[in-house]
């Protein structure tokens, strides 16, 4: 500051002369206070706060300062005091006691455990979803063969509901999980399933040409939906209430009987039974998914 500067300053603020002794005394002092509380500005945050590498015990976050753009990647949720230092972890707000500091070294062998153990749990996951699907195509591919042996329906409509619904049951499962599924193979795969059946029933059909052919809406197609509620969203009824619903359907075209009563009665207990044979297939998939998820 000019020596005028400081004069003029002074004096403003104060009806002493300025050519008091005491006046040089306190511009003394206070300068000398001054620089003092200019150093201790510059020193201060310097000392207390240097850039470190931190580990929360709490959730294992690596919380590395002097990486570049550190403060970015955090969009803003880095809290600190007024001395600088970080006082929660980002992730989980753990506080400032859970922040352990690491070296660098430290941090390298940390992310790199933490980097094969995330690459365990994903395997973990895709495995488990790979059975999960195996397990309902098993079971679908199963349900629609039998429904073409006893002429229940077209092998057409067989393979168009297999394909659809099978790719649906692969969305299922891998809602969060990352399969990497190259569809085209997929869509291969299946119609070779298809065709297996197909060969192995005799009919001289080609999965690939039946599918090509359709045009149909899918989604109008009851038994398509019935089969859609039971592996999508767990109705364990929706079949057997569509094949209790064709029955009696058949039954009313051909309704001259003398028998009707007793035939109707026969229809429910069917109707019964099958219900019971598909949740217990339903549960005991349910059952199979829960272990894998926990073992
Ligand atoms: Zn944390």
């Amino acid at each position: 500051m000019e020596e005028n500067e400081k004069v003029n300053t002074y004096s403003s603020n104060s009806s002493e002369n300025i050519y008091d002794s005491t006046y040089w005394t306190r511009k003394v002092i206070e300068k000398a206070l001054e620089e003092h509380n200019e150093k201790e500005k510059e020193e201060l945050p310097k000392e207390e706060h240097e850039k470190g590498i931190f580990l929360c015990e709490k959730c294992g976050l690596v919380i590395d300062e002097t990486a570049k753009g550190f403060e970015k990647a955090f969009k803003g949720k880095i809290k600190r005091d007024e001395l600088g230092n970080i006082t929660n972890c980002p992730n989980c707000g753990a506080s400032k006691k859970f922040l352990k500091k690491i070296t660098k070294e430290k941090m390298e062998e940390i992310k790199i455990r933490q980097k094969r153990k995330k690459e365990k749990a994903q395997n973990r996951e895709r495995n488990i979803a790979i059975e999960n699907i195996k397990d309902d195509l098993i079971d679908l591919l199963d349900d629609l063969s039998k429904r073409v042996l006893n002429d229940e329906i077209s092998v057409k409509r067989f393979v168009v509901i297999f394909m659809n619904l099978s790719k649906k049951i692969v969305d299922r499962y891998s809602k969060n999980v990352d399969l990497d599924i190259d569809w085209l193979d997929y869509r291969k795969n299946m119609l070779e399933a298809c065709q297996i059946v197909i060969d192995s029933y005799s009919f001289k059909e080609e999965a690939t040409k039946l599918m090509e052919s359709y045009n149909d809406d899918i989604e109008q197609d009851k038994l398509y939906l019935a089969e859609l509620e039971y592996y999508i969203n767990d109705d364990k009824y929706s079949v057997a209430a569509y094949e209790y619903e064709e029955r009696i359907k058949e039954y009313d075209n051909k309704s001259q009987s003398l028998f009707d009563k007793e035939r109707k009665m026969q229809l429910e207990k069917e109707y019964q039974k099958r219900k019971e044979e598909l949740q217990n297939k339903a549960e005991a998939r349910e059952k199979r998914r829960l272990e894998r998820n926990i073992s």
